[in-house]
């Protein structure tokens, strides 16, 4: 098919260019000025003391669950309706995700039935807050504070996004953001952990760089480390794309009004939960079906008809081979989960889609639903 129009695009330009081939001229490639200037930028951006670069979203929450002190044996309560990067790094340290149903409006974190998750083997929560919709952050902080479990905020997903006002990323003791392309802004692979704890922020700092401290002598380790450093081309590209970020945030915004305004009278789709007390960032535009509807046959005559889309999350982390095969979960223990992830897909979604694009993508959706309505 010519012309299919993608699930996502990054929205970057000449500035990308010319400032990543300044750093490749300049043969300073890592652990440089760049790196400072963005996690600087970053820290600003969100309105928080620390943050620290590091080469994934997946190395960034893997540091978290360290700086949590997480042990074998340890639980770790999130839910499964997500990427599997936001569980597995629980699992590289031993510890074990105990997954908990989600809201069947927000896809979130059902903060009730957390609450009645937590066992004294609880080390710690992991909040995702999918999609870009932030979790019903009022309800998890009375939670969290009266249990004193401390809180990782997966905002790897939700950059812009706050509840009450309050921006995701600075309510959890520390908090991941990611750079994928696909992800609201990108470094092409890249992440990063933001926090107001100086001791979390100097272990992070300290086991992205192989373990050094920072008396700065090359070969002097202290701890344990790994290589999860950024380096210095992409950490050029993320202060540019920080400087675009209000403007990448306004446009997305202004596209997913425009899908919502078209999709929501279309009968047997369900678009976005709008929150009042929540500035959804919306990551991918998601739809769910409702039971009358074969979602697969939906996907199938998009993909077809030149509008790309896929199942999301199907299946969700609980019923992947590998979490089955290590827990041993099965289907019906997490029932609004399972539904969800059988019903859900997302549709094109990038800054720079044009008025054109979003008509055909719903008038395609409307043919889609129409062919199984009649
Ligand atoms: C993108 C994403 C991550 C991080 O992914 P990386 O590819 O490692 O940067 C983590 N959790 C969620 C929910 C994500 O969507």
């Amino acid at each position: 098919m010519i012309n299919k129009i993608p699930l996502a695009k990054p929205y970057v330009g000449e500035e990308e260019i010319q400032a990543v081939s300044e750093v490749i001229r300049s043969g300073w490639l890592s652990l440089g000025p760049k790196l400072t200037e963005f996690e600087n930028e970053f820290a600003k951006f969100i309105g928080i003391k620390h943050a620290i670069a590091v080469n994934s979203g997946t190395s960034g929450l893997h540091l978290c669950i360290k700086a949590l002190n997480i042990k074998p044996g340890d639980e770790v309560i999130t839910s499964s309706f997500s990427f599997v990067a936001s569980s597995n790094p629980v699992i590289f340290e031993g510890g074990k995700p105990v997954f908990v149903d989600i809201d069947e409006r927000t896809y979130n974190i059902d903060p009730q039935k957390l609450e009645r998750a937590i066992t004294d083997k609880t080390k710690a929560i992991i909040l995702v807050h999918i999609f870009g919709q932030p979790c019903n952050m009022e309800e998890i902080m009375r939670i969290a504070e009266k249990s004193g479990i401390p809180i990782i905020e997966d905002a790897c997903e939700a950059l812009g996004a706050a509840f009450n006002g309050k921006k995701v990323g600075t309510f959890g003791a520390a908090s991941v953001f990611a750079f994928y392309p696909n992800k609201q802004i990108t470094t092409g692979e890249g992440g990063i952990i933001v926090t107001n704890d100086d001791k979390i922020a100097a272990m992070c700092r300290s086991w992205r760089n192989q373990g050094r401290d920072d008396s700065g002598e090359w070969l002097n380790h202290v701890c344990i480390g790994y290589n999860y450093r950024l380096n210095e081309m992409s950490c050029a590209m993320g202060i540019e794309q920080l400087k675009k970020v209000e403007f990448i945030l306004s446009k997305r915004r202004e596209i997913a009004a425009k899908y919502t305004k078209r999709l929501e009278r279309i009968d047997g789709i369900i678009t976005p939960y709008v929150d009042s007390k929540a500035e959804f960032s919306c990551w991918v535009y998601y739809l769910q079906t409702e039971e009358d509807l074969d979602r697969n046959k939906i996907l199938e005559y998009l993909n077809q008809n030149g509008v790309s889309s896929r199942a999301y999350w199907d299946p969700p982390i609980h019923l992947q081979p590998v979490y089955k095969n290590i827990f041993r979960y099965v289907e019906g223990e997490l029932p609004i989960t399972e539904r969800v992830s059988k019903r859900g897909f997302i549709i094109p979604f990038f800054v720079d889609m044009n008025n054109e694009q979003i008509e055909k993508v719903c008038v395609t959706i409307k043919k889609a639903v129409r062919k199984q309505k009649r």
